[in-house]
């Protein structure tokens, strides 16, 4: 038996992605910048790719610039931003409940002598707006917010975010990391008002290592990459072409079926699995509820047992699940969403996330609340001797 329920960390590739990769990669090998035949049939490919995400996001063409993934996208974005707008001020802001990949340019830029503001969350790990506004000046020049957090699935109130920004000083550049959003929700950068959004192939049954910035038309980048000038001089290195094809596939495949019946299915499952954990003693369910919650994420917390021996113990059922955030977990530390909600040392260390795909069953729930309702009062046992 295998079940797969750690999709917020990486999702198995469509079998179609799978195949475009595996057949691009073999037919239309040629470098991208070439003049000759070889290099303008890899071109289409970005052009493809380029035309599906234009009619999913509602962007222009020269608005997309592929990356290697959402990692750098937000380095790109946060780092060639704000270098961007130095003379104009030195006030960054971002949540205390980012991802790794956002956090770490952010202590990066403030050794560098930016003064950071890191916004607190309240329970449900929401940004809090007041404290947003708050924290507003006049030097202010950049505020990154996630969409939804990857660790509990609570989403962010980024349209409300994007509002208040413009409407204080709309020279305020908005980025928003939409990792665990996109494929999950309608992702339209301009009706959040973001002016920069990250995102990951990986996360939505992509090829790895392929993701892309949008970057809005107008907002001055500075490159983090630089060398042939490839994509315009915005990021040198000869494009991932495979990768990009394959990106554009699971994209079309995702938005062009039902998206809202993937929805519907990913909010179902996640009712599911909480209805069925709900006789069990001692477990708490972090994050939010109905439109405040993305579908296929489930943060719980099960006291007394440390994450890793649960995840273990559930490994052994040939169920995957993670503990707290798959990303974070080659950091030791504590992770920064759970305690920025009020989570203690203790609690924290007792998370485990479970994350779905659109594949995910009903049947697979029932069998991993089966295993829970097995294991958990052992565990407790064990862990009190
Ligand atoms: N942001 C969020 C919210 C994520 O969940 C992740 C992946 N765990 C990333 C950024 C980084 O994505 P990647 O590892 O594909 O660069």
């Amino acid at each position: 038996m295998e079940i797969y329920f750690d999709n917020a960390a990486t999702t198995k590739p469509f079998p179609e992605v799978a195949k475009e990769v595996f057949e691009v990669s073999l037919s239309d090998y040629g470098n991208p910048s070439s003049k000759h035949m070889k290099g303008v049939d890899a071109e289409k490919h970005i052009k493809n790719t380029k035309e599906i995400l234009l009619r999913i996001l509602k962007c222009k063409e020269n608005e997309i610039i592929f990356t290697s993934g959402a990692t750098e996208s937000n380095n790109m974005a946060i780092k060639g931003a704000v270098k961007a707008r130095e003379r104009y001020g030195k006030h960054i802001i971002t949540t205390s409940v980012e991802h790794a990949s956002v956090r770490e340019p952010f202590l990066e830029l403030e050794k560098q002598g930016y003064d950071v503001t890191f916004l607190p969350t309240d329970s449900f790990g929401k940004v809090d707006l007041e404290s947003l506004k708050e924290s507003l000046r006049e030097d202010t020049v950049f505020v990154s917010v996630m969409y939804v957090n990857n660790e509990t699935g609570i989403i962010q109130p980024v349209s409300e975010i994007g509002e208040i920004l413009k409407t204080y000083n709309s020279d305020i550049i908005f980025h928003v990391d939409a990792v665990q959003a996109f494929g999950k929700m309608r992702v339209i950068p301009k009706n959040i008002k973001a002016d920069l959004l990250s995102v990951s192939a990986h996360k939505f049954h992509g090829p790895k290592g392929v993701g892309f910035l949008y970057v809005r038309d107008g907002v001055r980048v500075l490159p983090m990459i630089e060398g042939g000038g490839q994509q315009k001089g915005m990021r040198s290195g000869t494009e991932n072409v495979p990768g990009i094809a394959g990106l554009g596939k699971a994209v079309d495949i995702i938005y062009s079926g039902d998206l809202d019946l993937r929805i519907s299915h990913l909010k179902d499952l996640r009712e599911w699995f909480l209805t069925g954990i709900s006789g069990l003693e001692g477990i708490t369910v972090n994050g939010g509820d109905g439109d405040d919650q993305a579908p296929h994420i489930v943060s719980v917390t099960v006291s007394g047992i440390r994450s890793e021996v649960l995840l273990h113990a559930m490994e052994d059922k040939g169920i995957y699940i993670s503990s707290g955030s798959a990303c974070s977990s080659n950091k030791p530390g504590l992770s920064f969403a759970l305690t920025a909600m009020g989570l203690s040392k203790e609690e924290t260390e007792s998370t485990v996330r479970f994350s779905f795909s659109y594949e995910s069953t009903k049947d697979e729930i029932d069998m991993s609340i089966k295993a829970l309702k097995e294991l958990v009062p052992v565990l407790r046992q064990f862990v009190r001797k």
